[in-house]
C-alpha cells in the first residue's frame, strides 16, 4: 500500500509548462514470438490486431490526438502489450472506454483489453480481471483558480453539489460525503457547471484533475489532498489467467528496462514527477 505521503509526493507537479505531451519512441515490436496454442497471446499475435479500450477525453493518459488517435500514458501501456504481443502501432484498434461501459465491453468482447484510468477493485473483479496494477492514483478534488468556497476536502461539501461521472469509484466514493451530485459520462464535462458555478468542485482521481488544470491553465486548481487509494489495473476477461500474466511479466519488464518511466515521461510526466512504479499483484 502506498501511504498519502507517497501519494502526494508522486502528484508533486514537475514545473516544467510543456503540455505537449504526445508519445514515446515506437516500442520495439517483439519478432517471431511463439505463444502456446488456444491462448489469447496466440490468437491476438496470428491475427496482428488488437482492441485495446481507453479515454478519449482524459489529457496525460488518454486523449483523442488530432490524427483520430489517443496520445497518453495509458495509450502507451497499451502500446507496450501491443509490441510484446508482437503487434506493432498500426494494429491496435482503438476504442473510447468511458467509466460506465468498462466491464460490459470486456465482457461482451468489444475490446481485448482496457487502459483507462481503470481502478482495480473487488466488485469489478467479480466481473473482469486485472493486470497490474502499473500505477497508483488518489480521488481529490477540482475548484475554480483561488478555491472561493475554501475546500480543503470533502468533509466541505455536505452542503455543496459536485459533479463526477457515473459508474466510476469516484462517484461511489463522494456519496459517503454529499448527496448532492451531478453525473456525466466523461469528466470534461464536469468543466462547464463548475465554471458556470453549478457545482463547486469536480471529484475524481488527481492525476485526471491535474490534465485538466493543464490543458485549461490558469482556470482551476487540484486541491491536492486525496482521500482514496486508486490503483490503476489492465482490464481482461474474467479469468484470462495466462494473459494476465503475460501483461504482468510485460509490465515487470517494463520497470526494469525503463520503458515505463520512458514512457511516464513522454506523456503524464510533461506535468507530474515520475513515481515509482507500483508492484503488480499476481492474485
Ligand atoms: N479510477 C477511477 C475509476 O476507475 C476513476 C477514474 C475513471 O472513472 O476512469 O472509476
Amino acid at each position: 500500500m502506498i501511504s498519502a505521503i507517497a501519494l502526494v509526493g508522486a502528484f508533486a507537479l514537475t514545473g516544467c509548462t510543456d503540455s505537449g505531451a504526445g508519445s514515446t519512441e515506437e516500442a520495439p515490436v517483439a519478432e517471431d514470438v511463439t505463444f502456446d496454442e488456444g491462448t489469447t497471446m496466440a490468437a491476438l499475435n496470428e491475427a496482428g490486431e488488437i482492441t485495446i479500450g481507453t479515454k478519449f477525453d482524459q489529457p496525460l493518459f488518454g486523449l483523442l490526438g488530432p490524427d483520430g488517435t489517443p496520445v497518453g500514458f495509458d495509450v502507451e501501456i497499451g502500446k507496450l502489450i501491443a509490441a510484446e504481443l508482437g503487434i506493432d502501432e498500426s494494429g491496435i484498434n482503438w476504442v473510447e472506454t468511458v467509466s460506465a461501459n468498462r466491464e460490459p465491453f470486456i465482457q461482451n468482447g468489444d475490446v481485448d483489453l482496457v487502459v483507462a484510468t481503470y481502478t482495480i477493485n473487488d466488485t469489478r473483479k467479480e466481473v473482469v480481471s486485472f493486470a497490474g496494477p502499473y500505477y497508483q492514483a488518489g480521488q481529490d478534488l477540482l475548484v475554480l483558480t483561488g478555491n472561493p468556497d475554501g475546500i480543503t476536502g470533502p468533509e466541505d461539501l455536505a452542503d455543496k453539489a459536485v459533479c463526477t461521472v457515473s459508474g466510476s469509484t469516484s462517484e461511489a466514493n463522494i456519496a459517503e460525503y454529499t448527496t448532492n451530485v451531478i453525473t456525466t459520462d466523461a469528466y470534461s464535462n464536469c468543466l462547464g457547471p463548475l465554471r458556470s458555478g453549478d457545482v463547486a468542485a469536480v471529484t475524481t482521481d488527481n492525476v485526471i484533475l491535474a490534465g485538466l488544470a493543464d490543458q485549461n491553465a490558469g482556470e482551476f486548481e487540484v486541491v491536492d489532498a486525496p482521500f482514496t487509494e486508486e490503483p490503476y489495473g489492465i482490464g481482461l476477461a474474467l479469468d484470462d489467467t495466462e494473459f494476465r500474466g503475460f501483461i504482468n511479466d510485460v509490465l515487470e519488464a517494463s520497470y526494469e528496462d525503463g520503458s515505463w518511466a520512458s514512457a511516464w515521461e513522454a506523456t503524464a510526466g510533461s506535468v507530474l514527477e515520475t513515481p515509482e512504479p507500483p508492484a503488480v499483484d499476481r492474485y
